[in-house]
């Protein structure tokens, strides 16, 4: 167990974001967060556990200035509030716990706190409420960090994931795991402990399948990181191509219909812009590389030049990659270039212009010299147009930015690159703490099974076994040391 380290100072905060609002509330946890209350608010009846209160928030004496003008009469009020009191262990914190809502002005609520903070409170550190709700064995680490995780969603498909992480789903996939994995150990221990006292030896091949039936929910939960990951931070897709070939355009077409979360950010070089958009939830940054007509006032070779140049620096960075390109402009030597550069990565070859297309005959003639075209071809001439599956051996798919046509199924091919085809799945692995907690169980399991099998001696496989159960245990915080968990917390915003 972490150490709980009893607190037994009360703890004080503004918990809603800085600025004005409707509403304002300062939060209190600890031993004195009933007392203190009660003095900076007044309610005609007394606090009950999980019940709101309307209530007077007192004015006190000189609290601007020192003047005689500043004083003004003990009990007066400065404003209205709901205060709600939780009671230990009831509570988010598991300590004595008050809310008081008061109106979210920053003036009233700095009053209140520094009134706490008089009254014996002390201002609580980043996450503290969290982390006290954690030490309190009210949740567990993979659920605090949910909470944050939450707080900072920008997506909800973000929020669901946090909200059933913070609901257990996690701790609940690793919790039978660890239960066998403890009666594994039990069992071996016991074969120690008792050897004189007639108790059997578990036999190689008994040890052999337990520690065989804790490995493919482990690998499961492990691979589920790429999709958690995703799902948690996003990633960056590059929009690489030589100029005019569409990309700004096929740019606006993502951006379009998820407005949503869009933030414009300054780009990394001054000719890059930088998007956000979600698809299925998941966060992607757009990075287009466009501008280069602007930026390049030389010659065509010249914005060519530096076009290319910008879209190998881009796609460098990117973890998805979109080399467009012109569906009814022959592949110059310089695309291959790109092309060969993304092989083998999450990239897609987009033709783009498919609207200046009449038929598949029209795609073949640009893609291909007609020497290396199979006969059959003319016959296609006539044929709708359908765009290769691959160009360059790279996926390819084609699509108009002008009419629009193709940027769904676009759409739907980078949401599958960026997810790799994995499936959203509860209790996902999301970030690189607990994957690391779950490699290093699957690690130490398999260094159990092997010295199993060279039949090493049980105290051995034991301390591999630990070794698993204290990386699992660090997951959900129990064997966390205290200054990562310090760190883990630090994440958090005050007064969450
Ligand atoms: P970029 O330099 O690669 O960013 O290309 P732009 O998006 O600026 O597009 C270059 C030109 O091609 C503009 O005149 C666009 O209107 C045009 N364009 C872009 N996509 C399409 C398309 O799918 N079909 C047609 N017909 N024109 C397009």
């Amino acid at each position: 167990m972490a150490s709980t380290g009893a607190a037994t100072d009360t703890i004080a905060a503004i918990s809603t974001p800085p600025g004005r609002g409707g509403i304002g509330i300062v939060r209190l946890s600890g031993p004195l967060a009933a007392s203190i209350a009660a003095q900076l608010v007044l309610t005609r009846q007394p606090l009950e556990h999980a019940r709101a209160r309307l209530a007077e928030v007192r004015d006190a004496e000189r609290a601007e200035g020192n003047g005689p003008q500043a004083a003004r009469p003990e009990g007066k009020s400065i404003d209205q509030a709901l205060v709600t009191f939780f009671a230990a262990p009831r509570s988010y914190t598991g300590e004595d716990l008050v809310e008081i809502a008061a109106h979210g002005s920053p003036v009233v609520l700095e009053f209140l706190l520094r009134r706490t903070l008089e009254l014996g409170a002390r201002l609580a550190e980043p996450g503290e409420f969290t982390q006290r709700a954690f030490l309190s064995g009210r949740i567990d680490l993979t659920q605090a960090e949910a909470v944050r995780d939450l707080i900072e969603a920008q997506t909800l498909t973000q929020a669901r994931q946090a909200a059933s992480q913070m609901g257990g789903a996690l701790s609940h996939r690793v919790a039978p795991v660890k239960q066998s994995l403890v009666e594994l150990i039990a069992l071996l221990e016991a074969g120690i402990d008792f050897a004189e006292d007639d108790v059997d030896v578990t036999p190689q091949d008994e040890i052999a399948r337990r520690i065989e039936a804790l490995t493919p929910p482990l690998a499961a939960l492990e691979a589920s990181f790429s999709r958690g990951r995703i799902v948690h931070d996003g990633l960056s897709l590059a929009i690489v191509g030589r100029p005019n070939v569409g990309k700004s355009s096929l740019f606006n077409r993502l951006v379009e219909r998820d407005r949503a979360i869009v933030t414009a950010a300054p780009g990394t070089t001054r000719d890059t812009v930088t998007e956000r958009i979600s698809l299925g939830g998941i966060p992607i940054e757009l990075v287009d590389t466009a501008g280069l007509r602007e930026a390049a006032h030389g010659s065509v070779e010249e914005a060519e030049q530096i076009g290319m140049k910008r879209s190998r620096e881009a796609l460098a960075d990117a973890a998805l990659v979109l080399v467009v390109l012109d569906a009814t402009q022959p592949i110059g030597d310089e695309e291959r270039a790109l092309l060969a550069a993304v092989e083998g990565r999450p990239a897609l070859a987009v033709l783009n212009k498919r609207d200046l297309l009449g038929t598949r005959h029209d795609l073949l003639e640009r893609l291909a010299p007609p020497a290396k075209r199979e006969s059959s071809v003319p016959a296609a001439k006539e044929a709708p147009f359908t765009p290769p599956a691959e160009v360059a051996g790279i996926p390819a798919l084609a699509t108009s930015a002008l009419t629009g046509e193709g940027v769904p199924a676009l759409r739907e091919r980078i949401l599958s690159l960026a997810t790799g085809g994995a499936a959203a799945e509860p209790g996902m692995l999301t970030n690189i703490r607990q994957h690391q907690a779950v490699t290093t169980a699957l690690g130490a399991l398999a260094d159990a099974a092997k010295a199993n099998v060279n039949g090493i001696p049980h105290e051995m496989i034991l301390l591999d076994l630990y070794r698993a159960l204290w990386a699992l245990d660090s997951l959900t915080g129990q064997t966390t040391p205290d200054d990562i968990l310090n760190l883990i917390f630090s994440t958090f915003c005050i007064g969450k």
